[in-house]
């Protein structure tokens, strides 16, 4: 049915719809975070959502604390062991047209003095992980979760090939980054256990996540994860001082980063680099879903700190969707 012009609705029936709204995404949501098994298409998600925000900014007053707005992430699967993040693991705001990006440049700027540049980075269609290095070495692995409290994944972790036990230096440091299943072993998964009359997975996002999220850890090593990591809870243990940087560094310590950042010194060059990227997305050996710009200065970051939900620091250019398996009501879903 045709959503009612937003100035047409008062309070009370944007509260009504706001309501109705957040029952059938926080469904959704659980769906997709907690059972790795998606029953929309993220752009169906993603359209609802919008509308809720947009519900929710024309009526502050409707908001309530279990709004999808005001929420990140899943929930802690059974069998796992809660880790408490003590810097939170964050969402990120999206934009989908080049208007709207200018328009956050714009806003971001008005909020700091000095000029600065973006650091442009992929969109990995994955999920989010946070490594906990010791002295150097390798001693935890944890979801994002509800972006407080997260899964311990530390012996799933140790399975994974691109993930160091050891840096090249003895650091005290949590990196994060995303966990992704390459497009060639979810097609080899997928093809395997079709031969096999077992039900496939909706897309590699989701084959990442239920393959990670397994108590059994033989499942997890036989899946062919990989990983690439962006940033930190806490730049100090680093010597860098930028995003960019910070990504160079992480190579250095034996992390596997991916390569495909630019720093772009004005919007023109994250336009190009969009562009770039639009095109290339289909020859990648893994899924993207965007884009990422990052203020550069990580004490600019810093500064700029986050709100409940997501970094005002950073904004992700959501792609059109991608050609994706159709999401069928009888498939029967599975991690
Ligand atoms: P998100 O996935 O849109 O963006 C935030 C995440 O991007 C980060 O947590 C991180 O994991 C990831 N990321 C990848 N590359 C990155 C990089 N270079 N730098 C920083 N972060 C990077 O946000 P979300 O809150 O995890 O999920 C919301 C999205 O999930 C929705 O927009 C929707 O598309 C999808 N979703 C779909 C359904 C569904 O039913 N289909 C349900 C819930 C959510």
């Amino acid at each position: 049915m045709a959503k009612q012009p937003i100035e047409s609705l008062n309070a009370t029936t944007a509260a009504t719809e706001a309501a109705d709204l957040r029952v059938e995404l926080n469904q959704w949501r659980q769906d997709y975070y907690d059972n790795d098994a998606p029953k929309v298409e993220d752009d169906v998600y993603d359209r609802e959502y919008a509308r809720l925000v947009a519900l929710e900014t024309a009526f502050p007053t409707i908001v309530t604390p279990d709004s999808p707005t005001q929420l990140v992430g899943g929930t802690v699967k059974a069998g796992f062991t809660k880790v408490q993040h003590p810097i939170p693991m964050l969402s990120l705001g999206d934009v989908f047209s080049q208007g709207e990006l200018q328009e956050f440049d714009e806003r971001l700027r008005q909020n700091v003095d000095e000029p600065f540049d973006y650091n442009c980075e992929l969109k990995i269609d994955g999920l989010a992980l946070s490594l906990r290095y010791e002295n150097g070495r390798l001693i935890q692995g944890s979801t994002r979760g509800n972006g407080t409290i997260g899964e311990d994944i530390t012996k799933n972790i140790m399975t994974i090939a691109s993930i160091p036990h050891q840096l090249k230096r003895p650091l005290t440091v949590e990196v994060r980054g995303e966990c992704y299943m390459p497009k060639a072993a979810f097609a080899d998964l997928n093809a395997r256990r079709e031969a096999a009359g077992e039900p496939v997975f909706a897309n590699p996002r989701n084959a990442a996540a239920g393959s990670l999220r397994q108590l059994d850890t033989k499942v997890t090593a036989e899946r062919q994860l990989s990983t690439f990591m962006y940033n930190v809870a806490d730049y100090a243990p680093l010597t860098a001082r930028t995003q960019s940087d910070m990504l160079t560094e992480f190579a250095d310590l034996g992390l596997t980063i991916n390569p495909d950042f630019k720093v772009a010194h004005s919007m023109t060059e994250v336009f190009d680099y969009i562009d770039h990227y639009q095109h290339e997305r289909p020859d990648l050996a893994y899924g993207i879903d965007g884009i990422v710009i990052k203020a550069n200065p990580l004490p600019l970051q810093r500064s700029l700190g986050a709100t409940v939900k997501v970094p005002r620091w950073a904004i992700a250019f959501k792609f059109p969707p991608d050609e994706q398996p159709t999401l069928l009501e009888d498939v029967e879903w599975t991690v």
